[in-house]
């Protein structure tokens, strides 16, 4: 393991440096690898930020977005990215199957690779580690890592303040979650006196559904939704047709599972989708329920105990029944 003092030292010079994060990327996955990006770009590296996939189109405004590669599409460009780099920095994410094909790529490497991360029960692939389960977001974990360990305050600029704070936003549920501290909020203060305009992040991200996902929304909550009292939970489910007869794209799916847990007393939350070659679960819960050890346990996932996520192979119905099969088992914790 590479120290703090070894690492300050290598970036003194400029560097090629890749930065990735998990497929699929959200709000902090984006708002950590582009917050990470403008903060070195500033010191003159050859920083390059590769995706996994494709991300959704309300991240697209954050600055330096027009540099990112996206694998899919792009391997060869990538490949060679990776394996020219002097250090590839892993953020959101800690086990190399969270970045699908670039997984081989980034193990193989010979790159210092740094972790950032936020996730439970990382994988020994890293050399240098700045992870805390306990953090609210990895962009707080980049701000830290950045005034903290590199004691470079001064270069959290409006570029790198804008792209921690949607990280922190999105992943805090809108400072809505308990991890949300005290410390969480004076770093978003500084982020805002660094130039992060909150009102207008939280616009660009929240405020820009396409009337055709309002009304895939209202589909999914009058028709689709499941409440089952007995065990406090409640599922939605979004099945391939309502996909696409309103056109839902990558990403627009994202937080309905929120409106089954917003119902009172439900403790814990399924979104289930039927996506093209699997269904991907969706779960949130509240206090203590472990939503990750269902995920791990039964759905090739994990994530955290408030919000986690898995993929099965059968069909939607089944999955559905195989959620419901389930909750028998987690009764005592979703109703003591
Ligand atoms: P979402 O429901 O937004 O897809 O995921 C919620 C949380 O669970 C995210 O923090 C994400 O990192 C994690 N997560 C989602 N899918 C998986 C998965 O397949 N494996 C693991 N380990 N974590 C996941
Ligand atoms: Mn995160």
């Amino acid at each position: 393991m590479l120290d703090i003092a070894s690492l300050t030292e290598l970036l003194a010079q400029p560097k090629k440096i890749v930065i990735t994060t998990h497929h699929k990327p959200d709000g902090d996955a984006m708002g950590s690898s582009l917050g990470l990006y403008n903060y070195l770009i500033q010191q003159g590296h050859h920083a390059k930020v590769i995706t996994p996939t494709d991300y959704p189109q309300y991240l697209e405004w954050l600055p330096g977005n027009g540099e990112v590669l996206i694998y899919t599409g792009n391997e060869k460009e990538a490949a060679t990215l990776i394996g020219n780099a002097d250090i590839i920095f892993c953020l959101d994410f800690n086990a190399l199957g969270r970045i699908n094909e670039m997984g081989v790529l980034v193990g193989e490497s010979t790159a210092l690779k740094i972790l950032i991360d936020h996730h439970l029960e990382p994988q020994d692939f890293d050399d240098y580690r700045y992870w805390n389960i306990n953090a609210c977001a990895t962009a707080q974990l980049i701000y830290s890592f950045i005034t903290e360990e590199l004691n470079n305050k001064a270069l959290i600029n409006k570029d790198v303040a804008t792209c921690l704070y949607t990280g922190i936003m999105t992943d805090s549920a809108s400072f809505c979650l308990p991890n949300t501290t005290s410390a969480v909020h004076r770093i978003t203060a500084d982020l805002i006196d660094a130039g992060a305009v909150n009102w207008h992040i939280y616009d660009l991200v929240y405020n820009n559904s396409s009337e055709s996902r309002l009304r895939f929304l209202g589909v999914c909550l009058s028709k689709h939704l499941e409440v089952l009292y007995e065990y406090n939970t409640a599922i939605i489910t979004a099945n391939k047709h309502d996909l696409e007869k309103y056109d839902i794209l990558t990403g627009e799916t994202e937080g309905i599972v929120n409106y089954a847990l917003s119902i009172s007393g439900i403790r814990l939350a399924a979104f289930i989708v039927e996506r093209p070659d699997k269904v991907k679960l969706s779960l949130r819960s509240k206090g203590e329920f472990p939503a990750n050890d269902i995920c791990k346990k039964y759905f090739s996932g994990g994530g955290h105990r408030n919000a986690a996520g898995g993929i099965s192979t059968g069909s939607l119905e089944e999955v559905v029944n195989q959620f419901k099969l389930i909750l028998p088992e987690y009764k005592k914790l979703l109703t003591q």
